[in-house]
Formats: structure tokens, C-alpha cells, sequence
């Protein structure tokens, strides 16, 4: 039978001498989302299909071209979920989380699908860590969310990132923008991409966001939303604004960002990558009063982001951010005959409840083996038991570095406890 080594196109394995580095970003996102009150959500991988081309837009490159949709046995129509933001509203509405204190803070770690041209920095199968707020209005929680974003990328170490932000406004300001967009872009029509031609009555800020060449060179010469603002939007952008300013947070108001979702409605945002290429967006989000709604909830306001951890991994690669390597072997028990074996199973079986990384040989090897695997494992400590130092009840520590040796009780209790004691020595003499 021929052997089955490929995984398919757009997705990548986390082996596990990379995975810490998977971790250390985990690690700082949750708690970054802890020091905000943001509560861990899980929704499903797969949501019914009609959810999506409501909730993100039908006339988005995700819904039109992207998602991972099949029927299922029972005839029903299924997606992979392409984001996050989606199946989250689907869950606070399913379980009417509007009735607990708001605003009501979420964050999710999960996997997302797109069928998109692979590529650095585009996958098919990738990774979002995000933060989702429902309930508040106010410029504050725009500010907020950006800054909590913004915390994150610093506490990764990450330099060298631009924030860009805009505000779209809302259904009644942009009413009068479309119909500018729409007179704008007919004047090119001839040169515009089928998808675009398709989008222009329809939808035609989508026109802004479009990334064949052509399209997006023609949308660089577009009205600005920002001149057809509605005052309660204007408003809300030099709040948010100021608000940033009062936090120390950077940015630069750039007025062609839309993002490439639908449900969006004044403030967006995106941090952007100067070291990764083209995929330079690392984290993207705004606010969606409109989201809740168009699922079928009473009015709520909401807002969020979402980060891609491999662009934010690429990122900190390019820049030689150094992450911490996981702990290595405190100690390794060898062992020499049958008695031995069963003391070192014995001993780090103590050494494990007491918190430590303990080995012992559960191969079969010979002794040189053993301590070769040792040194492989770069453990800090070793020890080698045979029936002299069973007899004696003391064996020799051995620090692995410096080949210094002490001797240590063997009984099991005291054990641990000598052992804790010379390894958090070695812990302050570095
Ligand atoms: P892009 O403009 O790069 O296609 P997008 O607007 O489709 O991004 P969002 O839907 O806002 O992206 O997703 C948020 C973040 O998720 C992006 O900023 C990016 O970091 C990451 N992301 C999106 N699509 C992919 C992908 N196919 N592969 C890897 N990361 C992705
Ligand atoms: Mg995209």
C-alpha cells in the first residue's frame, strides 16, 4: 500500500519541537485577554452555510469564492468556518447572552478555512486568535479593543508594525457614499475585474478591497468616506481617535481600508507588517453595529478583531524575535538491573507530582545508551543507580554541565526534596 505523506495544499503541521512557539503566542494572547476580562468562547468548526452569507456578506471574496461548503448526508448545507465572528454572534444569540451584565467580552483561538491561492502568509487551513465585545457604543470600547490588540503585538516582541485605522460609518451616511463610489468606478467599468462589474450596484465599497491589480489601482483614486460621514459618525471617529491618542497608541487614519467583510460599521482597523510581503495584515478589526441584527437579534452594538497567528509567527521570525525554549529534562534516573529500573520508575514517578520533568529508561537500553539519551534530552541532572547505591540508600547527583556530583538519600521522600533544593540552586547560580 503506498504510504500517505502529503498533507493537502494550504495547510501546515506544528511539529513538536516548534509547537512552544505556537504556546508562547497562545500564552501571551490569553493572557492579555484575562487582564481585559475577555472569557474563552468555543463554537463549532462547522456552521450551517446560510449563517455565513448572512453574517459576513454574500458579495465578500470570502463567501463568493472562499469558503469550504458541502451538503451533508442529511441534505443540510454545512461550512468550515472561513472566521470567527460569525459563529460567535450565532452563540451569544443562541444563548442569549445579551442578558448577562454588558458588555459581554469573548476571545477565541481557533482554525479557520479558506479556499485561497496558498501562498506565504495564505493558507487554506490558518489560525485566528480574536476578541469579540457586544453591548457598548461608545468610542471607549473602540479604543479599548485596539489597544488590547496593540498590547498583544508588543508583548510578542514585535517591532516595525503600522496601525492604520478608518471609519466606514454607517447605513445612513453610507447611502450617499455608494452612490459617489457607484458614479466613480461606471467611469472604469470596462476595465474592471467580472467581479467587480457584479459588485458595483450591489455592494460597491467591495470595489475598495478588490485585489486584482487593475481594480485596486483604479480604487486608490475613489471619494473618500471620510468627507461623506454623518456627524454621529464623525463624532465617533475623533472620539476613538482621541481616545487612542490619550493611550499612547500610534496610528495613521488611512481612508481606503474597508476590511473584507460585510458586516462592518464605523471604526476599522489594521496592524500591518513591514517584514512579511504582500500578506502584511496581521490583525484586522472594527466595529458591527449591524451584525446581531442581520442575524435576527435585537439591535446590538458590537466590535472585535482577529489575528493570524502564522502571519503574526512570520512576523517575529523575520524580525529574530527570540521565544523562550520549553524547560528542558531536569533529571535523568539510569538505571542498571532490575531493582534499579523499578527505583527510577519509583523516583520519577515522586519527582513527576512534585512538578518536575523526570526520565528514566523505558526503552530497554543499556546504561551508555541511557546516559546518551540523557545528554540528547540536554537534562540538567542525571543520576545512576545500580545495587551499590541501593544498598547504601545514597546515590551521586550529577549536575550535567558542570559534571559536579553530591550525594543524595535515596529514599524517595527525600529524595524530591534534596533534589528540589540543588536544582533551585542551580536555578540562582544562572
Ligand atoms: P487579506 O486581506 O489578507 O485576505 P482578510 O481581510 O481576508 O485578509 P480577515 O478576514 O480580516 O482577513 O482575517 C483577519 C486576519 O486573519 C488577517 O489579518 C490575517 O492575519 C489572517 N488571515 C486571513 N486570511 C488568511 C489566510 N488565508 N491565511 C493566513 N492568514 C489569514
Ligand atoms: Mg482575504
Amino acid at each position: 500500500m503506498a504510504l500517505i505523506t502529503k498533507k493537502p495544499r494550504g495547510t501546515e503541521d506544528v511539529l513538536p519541537r516548534d509547537s512552544y512557539r505556537w504556546q508562547f503566542v497562545e500564552d501571551i494572547f490569553r493572557d492579555e485577554a484575562r487582564t481585559y476580562g475577555y472569557k474563552e468562547m468555543r463554537t463549532p468548526v462547522f456552521e450551517h452555510t446560510n449563517l455565513f452569507e448572512r453574517g459576513v456578506g454574500d458579495t465578500t471574496d470570502v463567501v463568493q469564492k472562499e469558503m469550504y461548503t458541502f451538503l451533508t448526508k442529511g441534505g443540510d448545507s454545512i461550512t468550515l468556518r472561513p472566521e470567527g465572528t460569525a459563529g460567535a454572534a450565532r452563540a451569544f444569540l443562541e444563548h442569549g447572552l445579551h442578558n448577562d451584565p454588558l458588555p459581554v467580552k469573548v476571545y477565541y483561538l481557533t482554525s479557520c478555512y479558506r479556499y485561497e491561492k496558498p501562498q506565504a502568509g495564505r493558507l487554506r487551513e490558518f489560525h485566528q486568535f480574536g476578541m469579540e465585545c457586544y453591548g457598548t457604543k461608545h468610542p471607549a470600547a473602540d479604543a479599548e479593543m485596539i489597544t488590547a490588540a496593540a498590547t498583544v503585538i508588543e508583548r510578542l516582541g514585535l517591532k516595525n508594525i503600522r496601525l492604520e485605522i478608518n471609519s466606514i460609518g454607517c447605513p445612513a451616511c453610507r447611502a450617499e457614499y455608494h452612490k459617489a463610489l457607484t458614479e466613480y468606478f461606471s467611469q472604469y467599468k470596462d476595465e474592471l475585474c467580472e467581479d467587480c462589474k457584479g459588485r458595483l450596484d450591489r455592494n460597491p465599497m467591495r470595489l475598495l478591497d478588490c485585489k486584482v491589480p487593475r481594480d485596486h489601482e483604479i480604487a486608490q483614486g475613489a471619494p473618500s468616506v471620510l468627507e461623506y460621514l454623518c456627524d454621529e459618525c464623525r463624532e465617533h471617529f475623533d472620539s476613538v481617535k482621541e481616545h487612542l491618542d490619550a493611550a499612547g497608541i500610534e496610528y495613521i487614519v488611512n481612508p481606503t481600508i474597508v476590511r473584507g467583510l460585510d458586516y462592518y460599521t464605523k471604526t476599522v482597523f489594521e496592524f500591518i507588517s513591514g517584514d512579511i510581503g504582500a500578506q502584511a495584515t496581521i490583525c484586522a478589526g472594527g466595529r458591527y453595529d449591524g451584525l446581531i441584527e442581520d442575524l435576527g437579534g435585537n439591535p446590538m452594538p458590537a466590535l472585535g478583531f482577529a489575528a493570524g497567528i502564522e502571519r503574526l509567527l512570520m512576523t517575529m521570525d523575520a524580525q529574530g524575535v527570540e521565544i523562550p525554549s520549553p524547560s528542558p529534562c531536569d533529571i535523568y534516573v539510569a538505571s542498571m538491573g532490575d531493582n534499579a529500573h523499578k527505583k527510577a520508575g519509583e523516583l520519577c514517578l515522586a519527582l513527576r507530582k512534585a512538578g518536575m520533568y523526570a526520565e528514566f529508561d523505558v526503552v530497554g537500553r543499556g546504561l551508555k545508551a541511557q546516559m546518551k539519551y540523557a545528554n540528547k534530552l540536554g537534562a540538567r541532572f542525571s543520576i545512576v543507580l545500580g545495587d551499590d547505591e541501593l544498598a547504601g540508600g545514597i546515590g551521586k547527583l550529577k549536575a550535567m554541565d558542570s559534571g559536579e556530583q553530591t550525594d543524595i538519600p535515596l529514599d524517595t521522600e527525600s529524595f524530591v526534596r534534596e533534589f528540589i533544593a540543588e536544582k533551585l540552586k542551580a536555578d540562582f547560580a544562572e
